[in-house]
This record gives C-alpha cells, structure tokens and sequence, in this order.
C-alpha cells in the first residue's frame, strides 16, 4: 500500500525572481509578461513560497493537474521555465501522522524513519526517491 504523501507543486517565480536584481536589466515588455505570469500562477491557486510559487495538496490527480497548468502558463514565456515545475512529495510519519520536512530522515515527534525524498513524476503520475 501506498503510504500517503502531501504533494507540493513547484513552480518558478516570475519577475520575482532572479530577473528582478539591480545588476539585471530587464526590457520593460519582458517585465510586463513576467508579472503577467506570476499573477496567472497566483490566481490558478500558487501561493508565494520561500524560493518559488507552490501548491500543496493531499490528491495526486489535483497535483499533476496544477504542474500541468503551471507548465502551460510558463510556456507562453520560457519552455526552459516550464520544465523546472515539479512536484515533491513530502513524507508523512507512518507511525504518528506528523509531517516531516523534506530534509529530515526521521520523525521530529516520535523519531520513527520517513520515507525517503521523493518526487511526482507529472507525465507517469509515480513516486520515485530523490537524492
Ligand atoms: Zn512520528
């Protein structure tokens, strides 16, 4: 049996991004469509993350359903962009619920070992371990 995950769906930030530093310039046009996509991303359900726009979810389908439109809103810019939207699954304590963080091993409440790492992939819908 599958054991239950919560999917988050990483999509890259727009002018929030790299592009919006002092050392690079961006042509006002180009500016233009990158705040179009990061307000397209945030009204299809993206909220502002630590490093990139994210969707969380406990549904599989619901996940690959939300890289698929992320993908679709960043291809109308970058093709390049649209291939860095991914779906980490996030492991879940099989002993006690809690959820843990993708960086840790074990369970910060009761100590049992998380699954590993790992991603969904969007095209097969499977989870694999990550390094
Ligand atoms: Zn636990």
């Amino acid at each position: 049996m599958e054991t239950e995950r919560r999917y988050w769906v990483n999509a890259p930030f727009g002018i929030s991004d790299f592009f919006d530093t002092e050392d690079f310039e961006v042509e006002e046009d180009a500016r233009r469509k990158l705040k179009h996509i990061d307000a397209e991303l945030e009204s299809a359900g993206f909220f502002f993350g630590d490093t990139c726009w994210v969707h969380k979810t406990w549904n599989k389908e619901e996940a690959i359903e939300m890289a698929n439109a992320a993908k679709e809103i960043w291809k109308e810019w970058s093709e390049d962009e649209a291939d860095t939207v991914s779906i980490t699954a996030q492991p879940i304590c099989p002993k006690c619920g809690g959820l843990g963080r993708f960086s840790d091993e074990y369970c910060s409440k009761c100590g049992t070992k998380l699954l590993p790492k790992a991603e969904l992939n969007i095209d097969t819908g499977k989870v694999i371990p990550i390094e």
